[in-house]
């Protein structure tokens, strides 16, 4: 399937060659037994890109036997972690080699910045890989002293056959916070891409096969949630689910794993983040830093700052030198389109909701250009703390001013919210900056900065942004048992 190419609002899109577009089980290319298939479509234009099988609960079937052969009887689980790393250093290479090619697929499938993908997410995929390759040979348990004349070791295992649901936001970065550990761990995994971004992980699985992960180890299913994502939640033999996304679909995976297997569940889910900014500091600097957290990518992003608190003396030229750089967006390229038009009904309708409130819209609020599916971006201020566009995630460029006198009273505001993924504060007060990054339940905190993620740095939320940490050492942890061995010494009557 070829999709569109050329000159599009001055920039030069390069031509959408889609190659894959089949399911990827046991190591094959393959059509759903169904013999269905949907379509995925460019946000740019709406134009249809390319038709892909779609997975049902009789797929993932197939791809889950073939996960747990991999497992019981397979090498990768099998093989010394040095091993493992290689193959997977391998696959990071080739990720390097199809940068350009991968960042097209996101672009066009998710609609998300060229740029970007090309010199960030599909890099960070390759690094993350590469992060985890390095760490596999390294997993190990310990040695215990154990109270009797016994000897006693841990074993550190893979968990078994992984299921990973994933969002449609971030394809690439998602699929590799997943997959990565999962993979070096020595599990075998079944990935359900979002239904709406399914391309670049066709793709991976194709490049997995190339580097030499063995068939029936990486698994990947594209289909929609409530057929093929409800059965990864609830099949029997799946031992691990792993899920990104919202709050109210995270809830039904947890309910579909506890009536099933009593898989265990990881869940990465949906924010409110807070951005505090106190009297002290730089308000160009602020500004800057609050626009970026809000706007990144069109504000379709679960950690992204949209409760914005800002102290009281400097409110009020915040306000103003925060519109002037919002309306300063350029809005419209092969950039910005919202994913779909779902999407972007949902955040009108908030932006409608916000303004019946009572809260006072300064700038933005409406849909952007005639085609495509654009939103200008949008600041509220007269945000009250129970208001829906300042409890609710919209997922886009919206952002809700509050006005606040004390330290105390923000911490009490910040941590107002059913959320806990992130956090960001801008002083330079240390004593401040130390205080209240101790007192904000959320899993990530900011300084003077924002979105500062790395591989290294494990990530996920508190309270009902879920948990379970993608990234670091803990990210591997989640796909590892720990096994305790223990055996009398010579001569001990047992
Ligand atoms: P979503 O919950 O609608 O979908 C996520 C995935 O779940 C998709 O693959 C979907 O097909 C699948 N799904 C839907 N219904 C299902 C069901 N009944 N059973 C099993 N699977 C099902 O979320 P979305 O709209 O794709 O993504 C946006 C959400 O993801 C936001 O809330 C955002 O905050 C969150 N998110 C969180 C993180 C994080 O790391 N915490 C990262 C990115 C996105």
């Amino acid at each position: 399937a070829n999709g569109s190419s050329g000159k599009h609002e001055g920039f030069e899109v390069p031509k959408v060659e889609v190659k894959f577009t089949k399911l990827f089980i046991n190591g094959n290319f393959v059509d759903a037994i169904s013999g269905k298939t949907f379509e995925t479509r460019d946000p740019r234009t709406g134009d249809v890109i390319a038709r892909i099988a779609e997975g049902d609960k009789a797929d993932i079937d197939i791809a889950v036997k073939a996960a747990r052969e991999a497992f019981d009887n397979g090498p990768w689980p099998r093989m010394t972690g040095y091993e493992r790393g290689r193959i997977l250093h391998r696959f990071a290479d080739l990720i390097d080699q199809h940068t350009e090619e991968l960042a097209i697929l996101d672009t066009v499938d998710a609609g998300k910045l060229f740029l970007v993908g090309k010199l960030r997410d599909i890099p960070g995929a390759a690094h993350l890989l590469r992060y985890y390759a390095g760490a596999a040979d390294k997993i190990h348990g310990a040695t215990l002293k154990m109270s009797q004349q016994v000897q006693a070791y841990t074993l550190k295992e893979p968990v078994g056959v992984v299921g990973h649901i994933v969002p449609w936001n971030y394809p690439t970065t998602m699929f590799f916070f997943k997959v990565s550990p999962a993979l070096a761990a020595g599990c075998t995994v079944v990935v359900k891409p979002a239904e709406q971004t399914p391309l670049s992980a066709l793709f991976y699985a194709h490049l997995a096969k190339e580097a030499g992960v063995p068939d029936g180890v990486l698994n990947v299913v594209p289909g929609f949630g409530p057929t093929a994502g409800a059965a990864v939640a609830s099949h029997m033999d799946i031992d691990k689910i792993s899920f990104t996304g919202s709050t109210e679909v995270g809830r039904l995976v947890m309910e579909a794993a506890a009536k099933s297997n009593l898989k265990s569940v990881s869940l990465e889910l949906g924010g409110k983040s807070p951005v505090i900014v106190f009297d002290d500091a730089d308000v160009d600097m602020a500004v800057n830093l609050v626009n970026f957290a809000t706007y990144t990518n069109k504000g379709e992003i679960c950690v992204a700052g949209t409760r914005i608190y800002v102290q009281e003396g400097i409110y009020d030229a915040f306000v103003k030198k925060a519109a002037e750089l919002a309306k300063k967006s350029v809005v419209g390229d092969p950039f910005n389109p919202r994913v779909d038009k779902d999407q972007y009904e949902k955040i009108l309708k908030y932006i409608d909701i916000g303004v019946r409130e009572g809260a006072t819209l300064v700038t933005g609020g409406k849909p952007s250009g005639d085609k495509g599916y654009y939103i200008e971006p949008t600041i509220f201020t007269d945000v009250k703390d129970d208001m829906a566009i300042a409890q609710d995630e919209i997922f886009g460029p919206v952002m809700s001013l509050i006005k606040f006198k004390t330290v105390e009273e923000v911490i009490q505001k910040a941590n107002n919210t059913r959320y806990g993924l992130a956090a960001g504060i801008v002083t330079k007060n240390i004593d401040i900056a130390n205080t209240v990054s101790r007192s904000i339940r959320a899993g990530v905190i900011w300084i003077n900065c924002y979105f500062a993620f790395d591989p290294d740095a494990p990530f996920g939320g508190y309270k009902m942004s879920g948990f379970g940490k993608d990234m670091g050492m803990d990210g591997l942890e989640k796909y590892l048992q720990t096994k305790t061995v223990a055996t009398p010494l010579y001569n001990t009557p047992w």
